[in-house]
């Protein structure tokens, strides 16, 4: 079984470096894909009180027997629950659903600039961390200057930003900026949802070099990075050989060929414009 190096975050606190996601995953699934994910190896499961699979999730944990200590287990705070109150409303909600006394991580989902929640937000975030209940908090699709004025106004510093980040978004601004501050930079997509990334000629190249696939060429690529990763995948094979990049390393050309094909192209919304929910 693969083990999975940790990442340290700014506040000592370890957090596998590959995990699994459960994005677009029914509840009922999600409790079938993150068994299957724990029997694996996985020990950090990505979810979201907008995935709509919290208790899905959360029962597949309780079902592991897996002791508590050794999961790691992150939920995000959605749009419609930004602002100090809703946010500790929300939060006790998440972990009612999970099943847990709580989080690892916890994350505001979107910035929503129009809006300009994200300050009273986070410290309700501030307030929860404060308390025990996460053990980490940070947020999602912040981009720099997002981040810059969350840190003037707060006094905890975000551990985490996750962000879409894949060889055709490589961000490297955005991960500059986040190795100055000390957040940790985690991919999501980071297989560009699966779509067209996995047939490109130079990652078909590299995994026939290597004798891996695809897959796994791009996931080493963020463990090289120093991101923090967390496909999603509901079949079990995909499951397993996810978590099976720690045996072979990239070299210098290869992770030449790979930076090679950044194009700044976004799956996902544009978090400058996205204010929805
Ligand atoms: P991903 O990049 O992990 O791609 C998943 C898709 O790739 C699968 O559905 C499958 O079609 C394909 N795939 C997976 N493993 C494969 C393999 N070994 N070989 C071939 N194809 C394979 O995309 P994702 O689900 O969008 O992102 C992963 C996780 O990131 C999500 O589940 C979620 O937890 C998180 N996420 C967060 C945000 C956010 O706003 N914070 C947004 C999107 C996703």
């Amino acid at each position: 079984m693969s083990k999975v190096p940790p990442i340290i975050l700014n506040n000592g606190v370890q957090m596998p470096q590959l995990g699994f996601g459960v994005w677009q995953v029914p509840d009922d699934e999600a409790f079938t894909a993150v068994g299957a994910a724990l029997e694996a190896g996985y020990r950090s499961i990505d979810t979201a009180a907008a995935y709509g699979n919290e208790e899905g999730t959360g029962k597949a944990i309780a079902r592991s027997g897996i002791p508590r200590e050794e999961l790691f287990v992150t939920t995000k705070l959605w749009n419609s629950d930004h602002g100090y109150d809703a946010a500790l409303r929300a939060f006790d909600t998440s972990l009612e659903k999970l099943g847990l006394d709580h989080v690892d991580l916890y994350l505001i989902h979107w910035p929503l600039p129009a809006k300009d929640t994200a300050v009273d937000t986070y410290k309700a975030l501030e307030k929860i961390y404060s308390e025990g209940r996460a053990r980490a908090v940070g947020v999602s699709n912040f981009l720099p200057e997002h981040l810059e004025r969350l840190i003037d106004a707060t006094s905890v510093i975000p551990a985490v930003n996750q962000i879409e980040l894949h060889p055709h978004l490589q961000q490297r601004a955005a991960r500059e900026y986040h190795d100055e501050q000390g957040i940790t930079t985690e991919a999501w997509s980071p297989l560009g949802q699966g779509k067209g990334l996995l047939e490109v000629p130079a990652v078909v190249a590299i995994a026939q070099k290597h004798n891996v696939t695809p897959a796994q060429v791009v996931l080493r690529w963020h463990v090289q990075l120093g991101n923090v990763a967390i496909p999603k995948s509901v079949t079990p094979s995909r499951i397993k050989e996810n978590i099976d990049v720690f045996s072979f390393e990239l070299d210098t050309e290869d992770m030449a060929a790979i930076r090679a094909l950044n194009e700044d192209r976004r799956l996902g919304p544009d978090p400058a414009e996205f204010n929805e929910g």
